[in-house]
């Protein structure tokens, strides 16, 4: 009798070992996918007792631990240990990787020029949008600093469509023109899907000819959209892996949202395209390992749009000129508060500035995906001028 009652106890006992270990293992998996570590801190009796989240996802989500000396209770129990502080996101720095990028480039412009051939880039800037001037300025000033070749035309705010054709066709005829980007809006009695259109392929930098979006979705070579190939950047040269992965995009137009989907997609993560009749849009944005943002809402995208530990793609730029608005995102902010009364404005994304209590990474605006789309416009430019002349492509990311 009292040998059958020791033998069962040791069959018990083994068979609470086997339970632990399968449940440690599991319990392993499953916080490990929330970014969660998590250890065991004993098996006391029957059945798993006590695991001890040692560090809880960044952001809020904490729960007091209940008493951990409790550990005679017959059921399975998970203690949460409370988190000292609230963790933020790892900024990802877009201005680091935009010159990281920009100096790859140089390096190459360098390399062609020594062999007699410099890569131009024409800018077609219509009229006298003050935006508009800025970016322009932007972008002749980044061709200069990678040593490519760039001319600016600047046609009358009164310009037809004719007019505008004519430009782009005597700029798809000149061998030294490796690229032709017409700076968006143009004027409204512009027809500008047709000037768009009329841009040779092979030149399309801003990968917006039909052309190029076909070869973008069937994987073939050729320009794509610089702000969607930006995103990818940063993505990829801050290791954070895109296959397997979900990936939500809010946001579907044609010069963000569906490449920036496209890209993901190419690069194997499952994707998820969003858009302003989307359903329960937190929650299918709370599925994402990976979220892009490109809304043009300020700060739309709130901690509940977020899986604990996401890293979240700030595509949006928008600028806040109202305090009270100002106010409801940014108070307490000392930096911010010294720029918006300089100012009387400031950029903000499409993301809360409080996801970062909740993102495991995050681009900040400014300074994430903005440095990144002029950065792959000289990118764009140095690739048009390779493939013009059927050189190898330069292989941009490190992945
Ligand atoms: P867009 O053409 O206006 O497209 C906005 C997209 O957001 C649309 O697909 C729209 O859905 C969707 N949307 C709007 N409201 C929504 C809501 N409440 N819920 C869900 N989806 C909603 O804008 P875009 O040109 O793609 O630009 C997006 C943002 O990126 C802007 O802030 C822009 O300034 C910024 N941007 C930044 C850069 C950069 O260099 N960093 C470059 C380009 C653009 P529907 O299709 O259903 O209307």
């Amino acid at each position: 009798m009292a040998f059958r009652a020791l033998q069962a106890l040791w069959i018990l006992t083994i068979f609470e070992r086997l339970l632990v270990g399968w449940a440690n293992k599991h319990f392993q998996k499953v916080f490990g996918n929330h970014g969660w570590n998590y250890k065991s801190v004993g098996n006391h009796g029957i059945g798993v007792r006590i695991l001890v989240i040692q560090s809880m996802p960044r952001g809020p989500y904490q729960r007091v631990a209940p008493d951990q000396n409790s550990s005679d209770s017959q059921q399975c129990k998970i203690l949460l240990v409370r988190e000292t502080q609230i963790m933020s996101a790892l900024i990802l720095d877009g201005t680091k990787i935009a010159q990281e990028i920009r100096g790859e480039v140089a390096a190459e412009v360098k390399a062609m020029a020594a062999a007699g051939v410099r890569p131009g880039l024409a800018v077609v800037l219509v009229g006298h949008n003050p935006a508009s001037e800025i970016y322009v300025r932007g972008k002749v000033k980044a061709c200069e600093e990678v040593g490519l070749y760039s001319e600016k035309h600047t046609p009358l705010e009164s310009a037809t469509t004719a007019e505008l054709l004519a430009l782009i066709g005597d700029l798809n005829q000149r061998d030294e023109i490796d690229g032709i980007l017409v700076q968006l809006p143009l004027p409204s009695q512009v027809d500008s899907k047709k000037v768009l259109l009329a841009v040779d392929p092979a030149k399309d930098v801003d990968g917006f000819h039909p052309m190029n979006v076909g070869f973008l979705s069937t994987q073939r070579p050729g320009l794509v959209p610089c702000t969607s190939a930006g995103v990818i950047e940063i993505l990829k040269r801050s290791n954070i892996p895109i296959a397997g992965r979900e990936a939500v995009v809010v946001g579907r137009s044609d010069i963000v949202g569906k490449p920036a989907a496209m890209l993901l997609l190419n690069a194997n993560a499952t994707v998820t395209v969003c858009h302003s009749k989307t359903h329960d849009l937190a929650g299918v944005c709370r599925r994402a390992d990976i979220l892009v943002a490109a809304i043009g809402r300020a700060g739309m995208i709130t901690r509940d749009f977020v899986k604990p530990g996401a890293t979240v793609i700030d595509v949006g730029m928008n600028t806040v000129t109202d305090p009270a608005e100002f106010q409801k995102f940014f108070a307490g902010n000392a930096k911010r508060e010294e720029t918006f009364r300089k100012k009387g404005s400031t950029l903000i994304g499409d993301v809360h500035p409080e996801v970062a209590e909740v993102a495991g990474a995050l681009t900040p605006v400014p300074g994430g995906v903005g440095p990144l789309t002029i950065a792959m416009l000289m990118f764009n430019t140095l690739k048009a001028a390779k493939m013009r002349r059927g050189s190898q492509i330069p292989e941009l990311t490190k992945a």
